[in-house]
């Protein structure tokens, strides 16, 4: 969360020893060090241990929650957590897995971008069940005046805050609304980034991140649960199933009810592992 600030070192320690029922001497014993030094740390909001005794304390943290907050407060990872990560490069570096991994991480980061935006605009940003695109471009200090029917690029940026939204369909068909919808998402999403141009539907390496910005802007998390949790009760039970041919009818109905197209939401859900991933994969005709 954007405004949420570490916790300083020494009373998330304390608070995580008292938790596991243990005084300053039992810990510092445990530790192998000096009760002075460990008393120290604690009453002192600046410092921090050395990474060894930072991985001493966090063994003799019997709670792993307790343990990671003293870690994030240290300004690290739990040991587990790095040991994981430390296979990621691997992972992104080999040409077989890149094919999946380096668009997911991509996806990550527009995620984590389009958060940062939706939390700032707080509740206001949606309405009813979806996220109000409109809102996210007048934050964004644009006015879209948009145009159907009409080829070129989705979006043209003006000087004074006017841009013009070109929407290929015809007014009023069944794709409209969610493709308009996106096409606002991914023009507020160009102007947070700092971009003024716009060469969509011609989709270059500078188009990719703000499409999966204006996807995870329109689809955030708690919209996508809500949305999958009403879906599920409408849908027959075996929808559930990823082996039923039913499985796929979530996407079409996830994405009525975001307003948006099915691709984003057939996507945000394999994002969020809302769906099964064998699921997708057959979904979509893809190899796993
Ligand atoms: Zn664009």
């Amino acid at each position: 969360m954007a405004t949420e600030t570490k916790a300083a070192f020494g009373p998330a320690l304390r608070g995580a020893r008292q938790e596991s029922g243990l005084t300053l001497r039992d810990m510092a014993a445990r530790c192998g060090t000096n009760f002075t030094h460990l008393s120290r740390l604690e009453r002192d909001d600046q410092r921090v241990p050395s990474r060894g005794l930072l991985d001493r304390i966090l063994a003799a943290i019997s709670d792993p929650g307790a343990a990671a907050r003293v870690a994030a407060a240290a300004g690290r990872l739990t040991p587990g957590v790095e040991a994981q990560l430390s296979s990621l490069p691997r992972a992104v570096s080999e040409p077989i897995l890149s094919r999946r991994t380096l668009p997911a991480l991509r996806r990550m980061e527009a995620g984590a971008a389009a958060d940062a935006l939706l939390e700032r605009l707080g509740g206001r940003v949606v309405t009813g069940n979806r996220v109000d695109p409109e809102v996210l471009c007048r934050a964004q200090g644009l006015r879209p005046v948009i145009r159907s029917g009409t080829p070129g690029p989705a979006a043209s940026f003006e000087d004074d805050g006017v841009v013009t939204i070109r929407d290929p369909g015809e007014p009023g068909d069944a794709g409209g609304l969610p493709r308009v919808r996106f096409l606002l998402a991914h023009t507020a999403a160009h102007a947070f980034r700092g971009e003024n141009v716009c060469t969509f539907p011609f989709v270059g390496p500078e188009e990719i991140p703000a499409l999966d910005m204006a996807a995870s802007l329109l689809c955030p998390l708690p919209l996508l649960r809500r949305a999958v949790a009403a879906v599920l009760l409408d849908l027959d039970e075996d929808a559930r199933n990823p082996w039923s041919s039913l499985s796929a009818n979530m996407v079409p109905a996830v994405a009525h009810r975001l307003a948006v197209p099915g691709w984003v939401a057939l996507r945000r859900l394999a994002d969020e592992s809302l769906l099964d991933d064998e699921a997708i994969y057959y979904t979509l005709g893809d190899q796993p």
